[in-house]
């Protein structure tokens, strides 16, 4: 299995007239936004670069099976290092910036493994944990202030826009319930019941989880 493993030594110092903290909570949640995405980011790193590393062995890069498979043609042999590229990512641990390495096909595509190993699609900006959570409030909350929560919880969020899209995908057939069926430690899907457009005559929840309709698009 592989693993990656960094070390951080993080010193945070606490300073107050008369012994009263006041403004502690804000003061140390922008610590963490400061600290979270800069650790998760090299601790990201290290492992793609193990990744990369298994992927594009140099000249036995035909012989030996990468752990990634390419998007367009899906061989998984014969991949070359192609430089690196800027990516930002939001997430629930904030925005993270990453310099992603780039491999190259023998069919002539370039893609980052990283991304598939996050998770994340290939154009998408934002982390799967990330598009949950929002799914989740847009269940609940109008979109302007479920970009505010975001960024109050996550310290990244994503715009009205972004999040209208979100929904709209989130309704489509390849956003089906899976809480039925979703393996074991992973996170439960959102239902797309709750973010379905319209509500079927008749019925009140979602055949297989039982969730409730809460949402229509706008
Ligand atoms: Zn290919």
């Amino acid at each position: 299995m592989p693993k990656a493993e960094s070390t951080w030594e993080v010193r945070v110092g606490l300073a107050a007239k008369d012994f009263y903290l006041g403004g502690w909570e804000s003061a140390l949640t922008g610590v963490r936004d400061q600290i979270l995405p800069a650790f998760t980011g090299e601790s990201v790193a290290v492992f793609e670069e193990q990744l990369i590393r298994a992927g594009c062995p140099g000249r036995d890069a035909s012989q030996v099976t990468a752990p990634f498979r390419c998007q367009r043609c899906g061989a998984t042999t014969g991949f070359r290092r192609r430089g690196r590229r800027s990516r930002q990512l939001r997430t629930r641990l904030g925005r993270l910036e990453l310099q992603v390495a780039m491999v190259g096909c023998r069919c002539g595509h370039r893609f980052a493994p990283l991304l598939a190993a996050l998770g994340v699609e290939p154009h998408a900006r934002c982390a799967p944990g990330l598009a949950r959570r929002a799914l989740e409030l847009c269940t609940e909350l109008p979109y302007r202030k479920v970009a505010q929560t975001l960024q109050r919880e996550a310290g990244a969020t994503l715009s009205e826009r972004s999040l209208r899209r979100l929904v709209r995908r989130a309704a489509t057939s390849r956003w089906r319930c899976g809480a039925a069926t979703a393996p074991a430690g992973a996170p439960p899907p959102i239902c797309s019941w709750s973010v379905r457009p319209s509500v079927g005559a008749g019925r009140r929840w979602c055949r297989r989880c039982a969730a409730p309709p809460r949402r229509r698009l706008r």
